[in-house]
């Protein structure tokens, strides 16, 4: 089985113990990107198509989502809705969507 990462949106902000030595802040701070800041990033990403129009990524594949992030982000609020239209569009996919924040 293929695993693929999905990183809609960049960034995060700290919400538990488990983010003391988070890696996003790790290697975002080699760049000296600030982590704090979110922004939208590869969203299209699953509705590329290849020449022949067909999905450049197949069938069945686990696309690993916002591992440079968190779904439910608060700042990502008004990007959701097109990201689950997404999601909705690649039913042959499975999304992996792990979350630290309790809304
Ligand atoms: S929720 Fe995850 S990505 Fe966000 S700051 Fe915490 S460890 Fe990092």
């Amino acid at each position: 089985m293929i695993t693929i990462m999905w990183n809609p949106w960049h960034g995060c902000r700290k919400c538990s113990p488990g983010c003391l030595n988070c890696y996003v802040y790790y290697l975002d701070s080699k760049y000296n990107k600030d982590s704090n800041i979110i922004t939208k990033s590869a969203f299209q990403l699953p509705l590329k198509k290849d020449r022949q129009g067909n999905f450049k990524i197949p069938s069945n594949t686990t696309l690993a989502t916002c591992f440079t992030s968190d779904f439910l982000i608060e700042e990502a609020d008004e990007w959701r809705t097109e990201a689950w239209n997404i999601i909705k569009q690649r039913s042959d996919l499975q999304f992996l969507i792990p979350t630290k924040k309790n809304t």
